[in-house]
């Protein structure tokens, strides 16, 4: 979701921000800004669209200024446009702030300060809140810092906020709650940024703030304290990010590029962790809870989109392997049911980003009633991956593209050795099966290069289909979540209009839909219900609609009743979602691509959702 980024320093800070905001770019927007201090004024510029638009508009401004900060926008309140972007200056235009999140009871506080003749020019929650501050700091006379505090208190929602002061450059305050902020430390300089890339370049030092702490640079030191003012030692971390993680390395897209990396990223999600030659599989951030997953009555799994899709294809998993009964949870549902959970139970929380807002309610939720939670997140040391007791990284490096790729894979690779290694534990999985199933994962990263090198194929009918107005995914068993993620991907970066089903469904309505323009993906590999699904793309097939269908390497059947066979090299059926899937992300990057789409940044959507 939005981006945050604040420099205070020796050097210019605009060129620092500008290129932090582009970096974040990926997380999906709708308009920039920023704020300078120049002459002891503070200075705001701020534009709907792109950040070059922003950067158009700062053509011969001065941008000498040593402190300043950017944001760009998601809007949640007021439509996205110049007067709505941020940052906000304050009714007396001498403090003001950006900000990641929803004020929830800005409406009351909106009414309280019109009364005392504050008057707004956005329609914006952000807006609000700096005018509260500067309210309670004009009544109270205390400091802007103690002012911040104090505002924080009576705020209800999520937050992640930097202020400036215009008569005080040298200072940043910021603060969180819900929404992450980052601070970065180099040499008489500090950063504040929604995550690290815009902060790597400069240094690898940084500070994950917590909830209700609030961060102050002053005259460059750096303070950390809570909302009473308590204050906390600052834990600073060294980042493992490279660069060139961040950036596109020569290809056209970055959701190409992470396509394209898979067999490195699920080498990667499964290094050091299983080794087929000693029959050893290991999850270090695990081990302590091993007996408590082999124990588990029951296993909910709350993820939301992409996500929420490799923990239906865990549920699989650890019903087949492990004989323990799961339930898969949209995690906005679950936290606002009431939900039936206690101590016997263990959760999954799967977020790509760990920042996933209705994600981190439903670990609470979970963790006051009681369960053991485990979080499987890509990003270090984020905020899901502090909130769980326990945990496995997916290790699939910063994924940027909006569209998941590799962080699926990598989440279904860190699951199924979670599934098989928990099935073990509890005695529950034959020696042989064990063993023949380290092996077959090991051999997934060369089976996922070869798919890729055939992307042409898919290219090529992608190019036939750009036009399609409808798509429909089916699949059973394992493969009908990757139907649904198939699907998904589709409807996210094309726009064209893709629903998933269970291939059995297909009768109790979707079948209506197919005619002579419908296309039908069918997942379609050898496994325990292939001769059925053969039976519903005869089904299909005597409706005239046109299938593509994603069959194992050598089958001799299907090639001959559909219109395209997309070929998949073969596999244990327990690994089959490893390898089905990519042909399905190559399909929607290349219809995406020839409909001329935005396919890093589609349209409405953000990276990290973290607004529920
Ligand atoms: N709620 C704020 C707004 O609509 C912040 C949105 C954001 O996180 O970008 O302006």
């Amino acid at each position: 979701m939005c981006g945050i980024v604040a420099y205070v320093g020796g050097q210019p800070a605009y060129p620092i921000v500008v290129k932090g905001l582009k970096r974040l770019e990926y997380r999906g927007y709708d308009s920039s800004g920023v704020a300078l201090v120049d002459n002891g004024q503070l200075n705001i510029y701020k534009k709907k669209g792109k950040v070059t638009e922003l950067e158009n508009l700062m053509e011969g401004k001065d941008k000498s200024s040593t402190v300043g900060m950017g944001h760009t926008r998601w809007a949640t309140h007021g439509e996205p446009n110049d007067r709505n972007a941020h940052p906000h200056p304050s009714n007396d235009h001498s403090i003001a702030i950006i900000h990641n999140g929803i004020i929830e009871n800005y409406a009351s506080i909106r009414q309280n300060l019109l009364g005392k003749g504050h008057q707004f020019v956005s329609d914006t929650d952000t807006e609000v809140l700096i005018h509260f501050i500067e309210e309670i700091r004009r009544e109270t006379g205390q400091s802007l810092e103690a002012s911040v505090r104090i505002a924080l208190k009576e705020v209800v929602g999520a937050y992640a906020i930097v202020i400036m002061d215009q008569e005080n450059p040298t200072q940043l305050i910021a603060a969180r709650k819900g929404s992450p902020l980052v601070i970065g430390i180099g040499k008489d300089e500090f950063f504040f940024a929604s995550d690290a890339t815009p902060i790597v370049e400069y240094t690898k030092e940084v500070v994950y703030l917590d909830d209700y702490q609030v961060a102050v640079v002053s005259h460059g030191e750096l303070t950390i304290s809570d909302l009473d003012n308590l204050p906390a030692i600052p834990y600073i971390q060294t980042l493992e990010l490279e660069l060139e993680a961040i950036e596109k390395g020569g290809y056209d897209h970055f959701m190409l590029k992470e396509i394209f990396e898979q067999p490195r990223s699920i080498a990667d999600s499964m290094r050091g962790r299983s080794n087929a030659s000693e029959g050893t599989l290991q999850l270090g951030g695990l081990n302590h809870y091993m007996d408590k997953l082999a124990q588990a009555e029951r296993i909910v799994i709350v993820a939301c989109g992409t996500s929420w899709h490799a923990g239906l294809v865990a549920e699989y998993l650890f019903e087949e392997l492990a004989r323990i009964n799961v339930e898969v949870e949209y995690a906005s549902e679950f936290r606002y049911r009431n939900p039936v959970i206690g101590e016997n139970d263990v959760v999954i929380a799967i977020s790509q980003s760990g920042e996933t807002a209705d994600t981190l309610a439903a670990i609470e939720i979970a963790k006051q009633k009681g369960a053991t939670i485990f979080g499987v997140c890509n990003v270090v040391g984020s905020s899901i991956a502090r909130a769980t007791h326990a945990g496995a990284y997916t290790h699939a490096g910063p994924e940027i593209g909006v569209a998941s790729t590799k962080a699926f894979t990598a989440q279904v690779t860190v699951l199924t050795q979670i599934a098989i290694a928990v099935a073990k534990r509890k005695g529950v999985l034959q020696e042989n099966i064990y063993r023949q199933l380290l092996i077959e994962l090991e051999t997934i990263p060369e089976k996922v290069q070869q798919l890729l090198e055939n992307a042409d194929k898919v290219k090529e009918i992608a190019f036939i289909f750009t036009y399609a107005r409808n798509f429909i995914y089916l699949g059973r068993g394992l493969n009908f979540p990757v139907a649904l993620e198939g699907a998904l991907k589709l409807k996210e970066i094309s726009y064209i209009h893709a629903e998933g089903y269970p291939a059995a469904e297909m009768k109790h309505g979707p079948i209506a839909l197919i005619d002579e323009d419908m296309p039908v993906v069918f997942l379609a590999t050898k496994d325990g219900s292939y001769d059925k699904i053969v039976s519903n793309i005869q089904e299909v097939k005597a409706r005239k609609g046109r299938v593509i269908a994603i069959v194992t390497e050598g089958d001799e059947l299907i090639p001959g009743m559909v219109d395209f066979v997309i070929e998949v090299p073969p596999v244990h059926e327990i690994l089959v979602p490893l390898l089905s899937v990519i042909p399905l992300q190559l399909l929607s990057y290349y219809i995406a691509v020839m409909r001329g789409r935005n396919v890093d940044q589609p349209r409405n959507l953000a990276k990290s959702v973290t607004v529920e």
